[in-house]
């Protein structure tokens, strides 16, 4: 048997003995791969396990900033670039105070599969900072963008590194990296994804991930025989890029989204989430969601310390359809038994894993339907590839044109998806069936590439 206790504990010294999320995200995977690693002892002799899961190089550096009272900030920057098996390295940039190695490792890892999963030709990467852009004026994101970049710039290329946006980089923070690029290298070359459309970025990507991760899942329910969104009661987490557009597409397909959530509390709107309300205060003026119920009387706000640490308030909420889309582990093993009791019959991970091992174990032992991350939330990147192809061939794409061809690729790796896991005997179980279709295509590219 390939995988064993020995195996694992290798993994661990190879990478730093505190990158537990990594750990999770690996672990998660290696599970499902169990039964192709026995029956294809070429993996074993290549040795694709202890190959994919140690970064190809991480960088680490000090970024240098003044602040708006001429005080010095220093945070740190770093890129990981994981595997490019099957096309530069592509992954967002996230800036978050709780941003370390480790998190970026699971991520980067988690990319691999996920851009695996697209057909698309990238491999994978994940990069950020500890900054938090939150509370800091425009000058500041931008002076902390160009020191930023004044490193990372070494690194990256379009047929190297493509970093994108995540948590905390929208189009402001790509904007000013990429201003800060063409500053230093005199070159405007598509390095960036995520850009505004003025200058190369696609009409579709803000809108991708969330708009995706409907689309999957509207696929998704067809396969187990059930009827679309039309009606259907829905709960959202997050308040950001994701959140905001899962809730415009579920409308979209005429479902009922009645909550979002940000890091210090719930909104439930019992008559559906005002989506105008939410943008103006998400990704116009950037304050605490706190502020909804002042211009919406019968909506309900909760603050996250008024819940208690093992659940949260948003997975109280019956719904059909839920979509956690803010974060990683922030839906726990209680939340999943609250959905199971009120009657849910999917979860969708809009964020990157964002339901614990506990979690996921509750909502496949109670047969509700599954939609992992790193398939479900795949059309963020999708898209993002499409704007490198877009900025390498100096063309683009109509919005129309963009959202077919989201469609096409997200319906896609639901059939992937859904076949794979019936050759392996597990139907219906997309965590697998996600982990092995994205796993064997890496593979397969690394042991024809060679050592
Ligand atoms: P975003 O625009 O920055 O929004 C993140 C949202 O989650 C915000 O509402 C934020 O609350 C909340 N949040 C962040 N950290 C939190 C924490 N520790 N506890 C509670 N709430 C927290 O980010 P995003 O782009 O929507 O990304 C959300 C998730 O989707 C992440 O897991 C990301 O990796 C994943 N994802 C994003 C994309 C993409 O295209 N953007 C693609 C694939 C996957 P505040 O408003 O209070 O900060």
């Amino acid at each position: 048997m390939y995988i064993s206790e020995d195996t694992i504990e290798q993994i661990r010294k190879s990478n730093c003995s505190t990158d537990e999320t990594f750990f999770q995200a690996v672990e998660e995977v290696l599970d499902s791969l169990k039964p192709v690693l026995d029956s294809n002892p070429i993996y074993e002799r290549h040795s694709i396990i202890e190959r994919l899961t140690i970064p190809d190089r991480e960088f680490k550096f000090k970024v240098v900033w003044m602040d708006d009272n001429q005080n010095i900030q220093v945070n740190t920057g770093y890129r990981v670039q994981f595997n490019n098996a099957l096309g530069p390295y592509k992954g967002g940039l996230r800036f978050h105070p709780t941003v370390n190695s480790g998190i970026l490792k699971f991520l980067g890892f988690e990319q691999i599969l996920k851009n695996s999963l697209t057909g698309l030709p990238i491999g994978g990467g994940k990069g950020g900072s500890d900054f938090d852009p939150k509370g800091k004026s425009d000058f500041e994101v931008m002076k902390f963008c160009s020191a930023y970049m004044t490193e990372l710039h070494k690194y990256i290329g379009p047929r190297i590194d493509v970093p994108a946006g995540d948590i905390g980089v929208g189009a402001r923070e790509i904007g000013y990296l990429f201003g800060e690029y063409k500053k230093i290298t005199s070159s405007y070359e598509g390095i960036l994804t995520g850009k505004p459309f003025m200058f190369g970025g696609s009409l579709m990507r803000p809108e991708a991930t969330g708009y995706g991760c409907v689309y999957f899942t509207d696929e998704m329910l067809k396969y187990a025989g059930k009827d679309g969104f039309k009606d259907r009661v829905c709960t959202v987490s997050g308040a950001g890029n994701v959140a905001i557009h899962t809730i415009e597409k579920l409308y979209a397909m005429g479902a009922k989204p009645v909550t979002c959530t940000d890091s210090k509390g719930t909104i439930y709107d019992p008559r559906g989430v005002d989506l105008e309300l939410l943008k103006e205060l998400k990704l116009q003026r950037r304050v605490s969601l706190e502020e909804y119920c002042e211009k919406n009387s019968d909506a309900i706000y909760t603050k996250v310390e008024d819940y208690p640490e093992n659940a949260h308030h948003v997975w109280t909420i019956p719904c059909d359809c839920a979509f956690p889309s803010a974060t990683q582990n922030e839906l726990t093993e209680q939340d999943a038994k609250n959905l199971v009791a009120n009657g849910c019959i999917s979860v969708s991970e809009g964020a990157n894993m964002p339901s614990t091992p506990e979690a996921i174990d509750v909502i496949k032992a109670n047969d509700i339907l599954f939609a992992p991350a790193k398939a479900a939330n795949a059309g963020g990147v999708a898209v993002s590839e499409f704007e490198m192809a877009q900025n390498a061939s100096m063309s683009k794409w109509t919005y129309d044109a963009l959202d077919n061809m989201l469609e096409q690729t997200m319906r896609q790796i639901c059939k992937r998806v859904h076949l794979t896991a019936e050759e392996y005997g597990v139907c219906g179980n997309y965590v697998d069936g996600a982990n092995i279709a994205g796993f064997k295509k890496v593979a397969d590219a690394m042991i024809a590439e060679g050592i």
